[in-house]
């Protein structure tokens, strides 16, 4: 077995890896084409950087190609996204001429590889066009979306979906992301890397460096957000929650986001946040670099209660980060949130700051439950929002296609019940 694969089992247990193994069987020697628009940066990137190297070790050729454009290219798909999400914008003429070329330049210069491939997996809309220049193609072909297309801007995704409808099938995240389409859709959540800088064990000094960096308090109870500075994350809600619970429990607050200077509207929230927070000692705003991976793994090891009072969110993959650390998490009842949290079971499900108050209260005070909780949250994500759960229901998913099965939606997660 490969070294990739035995660390996988240190963690997931040899039945899970056997289980890969065994589905992975019939597809060995298949190839595999993934493609996506950048190497770096962004929740694809980073699970296709582990994903590639797993799927190869289990025996399947896989290859990873990016498709580059110009700036407009970037424009149009940048457009086509927040459309996609709901904004009523639409990309301009030049713009999707842009989009067409770089798609058409793509095939010509992949074409033979992709033509041959067993399975194409498209990420996101940026390659969805790829498909039309390639008639001939042999393998099945998967658009898989890691975006909330659930109520689009109706003129993008109808332009977009004269692109969709050619392939074989679709992936969405979670069942209300998906659209009326006519091939087989699959639902499957994304997933943590457990052996990242963001999740792997640390060991306790350096999550107590971490908080002397910062100034924090060892002998104090720490409830942390981790977000980027957006209303949707409702990061003044937060604060709002301590204060209350303050009058019950000594409680820091720590609030930890990206920089956000490229990002007019993140500067205004970070502002209002920190106005919020001045007359406050005990709320900590960290402003931390894109790379802080290990100081955002080191402040979720050393919170005794994690909090993502989001009042929309996709998926919340901070969330997950945090189950995984065995914190229990109060957080929005909305989204993705919502599959990962069992209200009283893995964490709370709140939509109020009095909601969040009486929640903290209630962990900081009860330790015994804190720490079941935080043992069936961890267990939580071990069964279910883990990369080889993720990388189990794509095999699965290219048996279903290989094997020509009919049309029925894949449910790769068991909500919550064991
Ligand atoms: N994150 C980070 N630095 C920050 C804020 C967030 O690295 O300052 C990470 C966080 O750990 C998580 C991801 O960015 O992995 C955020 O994903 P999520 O799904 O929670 O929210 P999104 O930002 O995509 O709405």
């Amino acid at each position: 077995m490969s070294d990739l694969l035995t660390s996988y089992e240190a963690i997931v247990g040899r039945d899970v890896i056997g289980h890969l193994e065994h589905l992975a069987q019939p597809l060995a020697g298949r190839r595999v084409v993934h493609v996506n628009s950048t190497k770096e940066g962004g929740g694809v990137a980073e699970i296709l950087h582990k994903m590639v190297p797993l799927m190869r070790a289990l025996g399947i050729e896989t290859e990873w190609h990016v498709i580059t454009g110009s700036p407009e290219f970037y424009q149009c798909t940048k457009t086509f996204h927040n459309a996609l999400q709901g904004n009523h914008t639409a990309p301009r003429e030049q713009q999707l001429a842009a989009y067409e070329e770089a798609n058409a330049a793509f095939a010509a210069e992949y074409g033979a590889q992709l033509v041959e491939a067993d399975f194409v997996f498209i990420h996101d809309p940026q390659p969805a066009a790829v498909i039309k220049h390639l008639p001939a193609r042999r393998g099945k072909w998967v658009w898989r979306c890691h975006i909330d297309i659930g109520s689009p801007y109706r003129q993008v995704w109808r332009y977009l979906y004269r692109k969709v409808v050619n392939f074989d099938a679709s992936i969405f995240s979670l069942p209300e992301f998906s659209r009326r389409l006519p091939h087989a859709q699959y639902i499957i959540p994304p997933s943590i890397d457990p052996l990242s800088e963001k999740n792997i064990d640390l060991p306790a000094g350096e999550i107590r460096g971490v908080i002397d960096q910062f100034g924090l308090d060892p002998e104090r109870p720490l409830v942390l957000q981790v977000s980027r500075f957006d209303r949707f994350k409702d990061p003044i809600g937060v604060i709002e929650a301590a204060q209350l619970a303050r009058k019950f429990a000594p409680l820091q607050l720590v609030l930890a986001g990206g920089g956000a200077s490229d990002d007019p509207e993140g500067a205004a929230v970070l502002a209002e946040v920190k106005q919020a927070a001045a007359d406050d000692p005990d709320t900590h705003i960290l402003l931390l670099p894109p790379d802080a991976h290990r100081t955002i793994n080191a402040l979720q090891r050393a919170a005794d209660v994690v909090v993502q009072k989001s009042l929309k969110e996709g998926f919340g993959l901070t969330v997950t980060e945090a189950l995984w650390k065995g914190k229990p998490v109060i957080g929005g009842d909305v989204g993705g949130i919502r599959l990962q949290i069992t209200d009283h079971y893995t964490g709370f499900l709140v939509r109020t700051p009095e909601g969040a108050a009486l929640r903290m209260r209630y962990l900081l005070h009860r330790r015994d439950k804190l720490k079941s909780m935080g043992e069936r949250a961890h267990r939580h994500v071990l069964e279910n929002f883990l990369l080889t759960r993720h990388l189990r229901d794509y095999l699965a998913l290219m048996l279903g296609l290989v094997n020509s099965t009919t049309d029925r939606l894949l449910v790769g997660i068991n909500h919550g019940r064991y």
